[in-house]
């Protein structure tokens, strides 16, 4: 039996998307529901950042911020202006029902005017016991160049990216800036990566790579030391000195249960056919964050998509689908000069 309550928005997810969102959408008095996630072995509520132990490029923070400050603080942030927060999965939505049907991990039925999926993306790793524990505690181990290549622990070292696609090319171009060698790990012997973003890793000096090779094992206590690999064809197996291993070897975005609810491109990502709009292919459903963007990846562009997410369901909430508040297109061109 369905609750009577209709919500006006649901925000799935609860990373910098999610709670950006509900900050603007509690702010535009929308008393919005945020359904945070369960904690499982993989996911804990928070996302990504709940694994990054010092982001020092999130505007506002000239000394850095822990990641799991930075989303205790938004989570704070968004119960400051009475977001009701609930600590379970969606697991279900029902597009054809209006208002939309959700239905959670407990079992709860929950009707909702719109509904924001900001449950962002999860890097892929390689499924080492090291691996995971190092990654965890600020080991030298990370699926996030970008974020975590400008540590002082990195400088001068010898670090390994685990990948072939343009992923491990992007991050090993960009630990060359840090790195005294940058060693590229690939399972075959060609890349999948664009060629010029292969030809910008494979010509840069301080790059090279060990092709047909895996990681086997992840070596270290406190921090990784080194790695053993395995040769694909000899199976010969040695171990590599390392001070840093990143992990390149693809995301997946926690979009299962939203197969046939709306539009996902081939790997999984929601689909925001509209440029610079965060609609689906369902009225009343918005998309934020690495959910939707396979590309860009950061905090602090997931942060901007959940405002916008909430500013379009405010909009849509207000006037419908087909609303572009505040776009006004002039039938006839303004007349030239003065
Ligand atoms: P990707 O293209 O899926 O590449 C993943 C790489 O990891 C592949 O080389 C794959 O090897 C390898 N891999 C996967 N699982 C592995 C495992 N268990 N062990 C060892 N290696 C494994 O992912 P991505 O590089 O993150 O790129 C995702 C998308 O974002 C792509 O469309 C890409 O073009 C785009 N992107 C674009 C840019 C840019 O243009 N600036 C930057 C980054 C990403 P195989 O090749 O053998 O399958």
């Amino acid at each position: 039996m369905a609750e009577e309550k209709i919500e006006n928005v649901v925000i799935i997810g609860s990373g910098p998307a999610g709670w950006t969102a509900a900050v603007y959408a509690a702010r535009a008095q929308l008393d919005p529901v945020v359904f945070e996630g369960a904690p499982s072995r993989e996911m804990i509520p928070g996302g990504q950042l709940m694994f990054t132990t010092e982001v020092e490029n999130y505007p506002g923070f000239p000394e850095g911020v822990d990641g799991q400050a930075l989303m205790m603080s938004m989570r704070a942030q968004a119960e400051r202006f009475d977001t009701r927060i609930v600590t379970e999965d969606i697991v279900e939505v029902d597009p054809s029902s209006r208002p939309f049907l959700l239905r959670s991990s407990e079992g709860r039925e929950i009707r909702a005017r719109t509904v924001i999926v900001a449950t962002g993306a999860r890097a892929n790793w390689l499924g080492l016991e090291n691996e995971e524990r190092l990654a965890q505690t600020g080991g030298g181990v990370s699926a996030c160049a970008v974020c975590d290549g400008a540590l002082p622990a990195f400088r001068d070292q010898v670090l390994a990216v685990v990948g072939g696609g343009d992923s491990a090319m992007e991050e090993a171009t960009y630990l060359t800036k840090f790195a005294r060698e940058v060693v590229i790990v690939h399972r075959r012997d060609a890349f999948r990566a664009s060629p010029i973003m292969a030809t910008r890793a494979l010509e840069h000096p301080k790059i090279r790579v060990e092709w047909n090779t895996v990681v086997t094992e992840v070596l270290g206590e406190d921090f990784v030391t080194g790695i053993r690999l395995q040769d694909t064809e000899s199976g010969e197996e040695r171990e590599l000195e390392v001070g840093g291993l990143f992990l390149a070897i693809g995301h997946t975005p926690n979009t299962a249960f939203l197969k046939g609810v709306v539009e996902l491109d081939e790997s999984g990502y929601v689909l925001t056919p509209t440029p610079w709009r965060t609609a689906t292919s369902v009225d009343g459903i918005f998309a934020a964050g690495d959910v939707m963007d396979d590309y860009y990846r950061q905090a602090v562009t997931a942060a901007g998509t959940g405002c916008m997410a909430a500013l379009d369901a405010e909009r849509y909430l207000a006037h419908g689908a087909d609303a572009e508040v505040g776009v006004e297109v002039p039938a006839e061109p303004a007349p030239a000069g003065p």
